[in-house]
């Protein structure tokens, strides 16, 4: 598998011996290994994903971490010789936080949700922007913290906790926040919370010369450090941002995949990147409308109600489900519009540029966007450069008129790529997933079709969301056990949606 050793677990911590629990529903798919480790007063009981369960255990502390860990070398040297040689992320977790305690988590840049137990206290904690979900239920018979909501969905709704937030649906669940550790004395009820990660609020002025180093720069070493040496796999579109991801990849044998669909396809503009840094690159088309039903996948792998993020992660689903082959590495160039405000394209003013970048930078977390079962749920490992900390920092702290400069959106990126990618790429206008691949107006077609009225179309996707969230999520109901065509008949059917019809 090109993935991590462990992609998903749910877990529950108690002060007592626990009681065998069934295996978790997750929509995430492989091998569920039990979990039974004491642990210290504490213990352990639970499941995760992985082929071998590596759950390291020193001075007291005992670790599980779901993901991966970037940039090791650096922090290798920062821990010191208890970090030589270690190879592992969960061994290099314990090691950090051996000699850092919990601010260490300060330090890792990665894509993972962490548990961590030392003495009485359970701290659990999501990377610095939550690309991995961690769900906790806090309650009499102790700690439930899992990688999906739908695998603490019995049990009654969670005592609230600092840094966690409520999440939709009925599941009494909560979210651990992006960039967020919760600590929870089991025994006492006691918890606090810090934060790992804040998005930066200051912007930096910097010549265009020095600043398109710079993007250069980091973005290279973020593409280098989620290579593990196999082959990888890179979703491309032909925009500037998976065309960017997939020429900094410079490794031989990297494949490049693309969808589209009847409605619409980026094809050309992907074949000329292909063709220009030389991947293997395959094409896949399937029925718009197809794509569309497949919905239910995509509520289950997000966890979320929200229509138009949905729209984005629907098409990925479809490919990830598609892709021949199980256990790929992905890499993709999801997110970077959000630092760079390239979703703003009409927004000229660089006053309402910067509010609306800053606005999104605060308002990401629960989306669930960058969730890596969107990919597991076929298998895939995915991950996400443009969303690598350092690469974060750099791009939301850029001062926005790098960011639309000559006429151009995302210029600071577009030129920091200028020598790697064909002309016609470098100066191709954004063209969101959603819109290439048709989702959004062929999924709208089927409403209007089915008697929605024009001006109620928002509200029936929502209600569409909510519907199949109940299920896929609430009640954990196998995706391919929803249909979409009964959802939306019973959504046209519901009180609300009727007068419309
Ligand atoms: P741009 O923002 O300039 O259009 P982009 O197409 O790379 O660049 P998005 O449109 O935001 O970025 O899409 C998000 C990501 O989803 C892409 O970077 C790419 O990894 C993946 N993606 C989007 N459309 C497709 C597609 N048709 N086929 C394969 N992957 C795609
Ligand atoms: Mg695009």
């Amino acid at each position: 598998m090109g993935g991590p050793p462990i992609t998903g677990f749910s877990i529950r911590i108690t002060t007592g011996e626990p009681q065998a629990g069934d295996a978790p529903t997750l929509t995430a798919t492989g091998q569920a290994v039990a979990i039974n480790v004491p642990a210290g007063g504490l213990h352990w009981s639970g499941w995760a994903l992985t082929a071998s369960a590596p759950i390291p255990s020193a001075d007291g502390v005992t670790v599980v971490l779901a993901g991966e860990l970037y940039h090791r070398d650096a922090l290798r040297v920062a821990i010191g010789p208890s970090a030589d040689g270690v190879n592992d992320d969960a061994e290099l977790l314990l090691a950090c936080w051996l000699r850092y305690g919990a601010p260490g988590l300060r330090l890792l840049d990665g894509r993972f949700a962490a548990v961590v137990t030392e003495g009485d206290t359970v701290v659990a904690a999501t990377d610095h922007a939550g690309t991995v979900p961690l769900y906790v239920r806090h309650g009499q018979d102790g700690l439930a913290i899992a990688t999906e909501a739908k695998a603490l969905r019995h049990g009654g709704p969670s005592e609230p906790l600092p840094g966690t937030e409520s999440v939709p649906g009925n599941t009494g669940v909560r979210r651990v926040r992006a960039g967020t550790a919760v600590a929870v004395v089991p025994s006492s009820g006691k918890a606090s919370a810090i934060r790992t990660w804040l998005p930066p609020e200051h912007r930096i002025v910097l010549p265009e010369e020095e600043a398109v180093r710079r993007v250069y720069t980091v973005l290279d070493e973020a593409v280098r450090s989620r290579l593990d040496g196999g082959p990888v796999t890179v979703v491309l579109s032909g925009g500037i941002d998976s065309s960017s991801v997939a020429a900094l990849t410079r490794q031989s044998g990297v494949e490049t995949i693309s969808l589209g669909t009847d409605a619409g396809d980026e094809f050309e503009a992907a074949r000329t990147v292909a063709d220009h840094i030389g991947t293997r690159h395959s094409e896949f088309r399937v029925g718009s409308e197809d794509l569309v039903r497949q919905l239910p996948w995509a509520v289950a792998a997000a966890e979320i109600i929200d229509a138009d993020v949905l729209e984005y992660l629907l098409p990925l689903v479809v490919m990830y489900r598609l892709l021949p082959g199980a256990g790929r590495r992905i890499l993709t160039g999801y997110g970077a519009d959000i630092p760079l405000g390239g979703m703003h394209r009409a927004t000229r003013r660089l006053d309402s540029l910067d509010t609306v970048i800053s606005d999104d930078m605060n308002t990401f977390d629960g989306l669930n966007e960058m969730s890596p079962v969107l990919g597991c749920l076929a298998g895939h490992w995915t991950t996400h450069p443009y969303w690598d900390r350092s690469v974060l920092d750099v791009l939301t702290a850029l001062e926005p008129g790098l960011k639309r400069r000559h006429g151009r959106d995302k210029w600071v990126l577009r030129e920091a790529m200028r020598d790697l990618l064909p002309e016609a790429t470098v100066s191709r206008p954004k063209l969101g997933i959603h819109e290439g691949s048709g989702t959004t107006s062929v999924w709208t077609s089927m409403l209007l079709d089915a008697g929605v009225a024009a001006a109620d179309v928002p509200r029936a996707k929502r209600a569409m969301a909510i519907a199949i969230h109940d299920r896929v999520v609430g009640q954990a109901e196998p995706p391919a056990d929803v249909s979409f065509d009964d959802v939306l008949r019973d959504v046209i059917a519901s009180p609300s949606l009727a007068v419309v019809k």
